[in-house]
């Protein structure tokens, strides 16, 4: 993947900002959207002029978010890699309403604005990535709890498979991706894997699936993940 515009929602800190550094290396032009930026993107920017910052995006704001794209000057994204959301955790003894809501807000609704802000910027060939979770998962929840951040994550792979229909006449595609168990913020650094790691796996992926792939939902180790 080169010489590509690419677009970073939530690109501050996590997945999001090693998504920047490694898309940043390969001759991409790179368009960092965030709430408020980081030092360690700021350094980034500092280092690489293909690196450009877009702050003050809050994803759920479409109106906020458009006219942010439009005052970035953006001419077209051939890929789109939405990352931000959040993780309020809860189970059957402590059922947060407000932090469903906010998750369902954050984690589900958000996503699909992000894609028609950048929708009139993106052609025939242009890809969305929506970073989900396996938590979303349906036929993989063994473990049970956590309702907020699964309902929200299913209701994002539904989201995902509708748009990946509603898109496939432009010949954009759209795959919902699970990027591990990763060492960051949300997880309190416990994981599996570090951003180094999930971030290089999803790039592959993007790289590597076509519109005869749009609308499935892919594990960041390459394999097909169930509903
Ligand atoms: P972090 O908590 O490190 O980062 C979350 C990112 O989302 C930050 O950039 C944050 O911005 C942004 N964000 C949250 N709310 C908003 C908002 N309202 N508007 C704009 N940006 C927002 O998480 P991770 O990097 O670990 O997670 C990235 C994605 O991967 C998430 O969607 C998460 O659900 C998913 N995921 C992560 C897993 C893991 O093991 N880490 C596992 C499975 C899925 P700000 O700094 O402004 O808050």
């Amino acid at each position: 993947m080169k010489d590509l515009n690419i677009a970073v929602v939530g690109a501050n800190r996590g997945i999001g900002l090693e998504l920047t550094k490694q898309l940043s290396q390969s001759g991409n032009t790179v368009f960092a959207f965030c709430r408020k930026s980081s030092s360690e993107l700021n350094d980034l920017k500092n280092i690489k002029i293909n690196v450009k910052i877009i702050d003050q995006f809050e994803v759920t704001d479409l109106r906020g978010m458009s006219s942010a794209i439009a005052k970035a000057e953006l001419k077209k994204i051939d890929i789109l890699i939405h990352v931000s959301g959040i993780l309020r955790e809860d189970d059957l003894d402590d059922i947060n309403e407000d932090g469903i809501l906010e998750q369902f807000k954050v984690n589900a609704l958000a996503p699909i604005l992000s894609v028609k802000a950048f929708l009139p910027l993106m052609n025939e060939g242009s890809k969305v990535g929506l970073i989900t979770s396996r938590m979303g998962s349906v036929a993989d929840n063994t473990s049970g709890g956590m309702y907020g951040y699964r309902m929200s994550k299913s209701a994002l792979n539904m989201a995902g498979k509708s748009l990946s229909e509603d898109l496939k006449d432009q010949d954009i595609t759209v795959l919902l991706l699970h990027p591990g168990y990763v060492k960051t913020d949300m997880t309190g650094h416990q994981g599996h894997i570090t951003t180094k790691e999930s971030a290089a796996g999803l790039i592959k992926i993007l790289d590597e699936k076509t519109i005869d792939q749009t609308g499935t939902f892919w594990h960041v180790n390459g394999e097909a993940l169930p509903w």
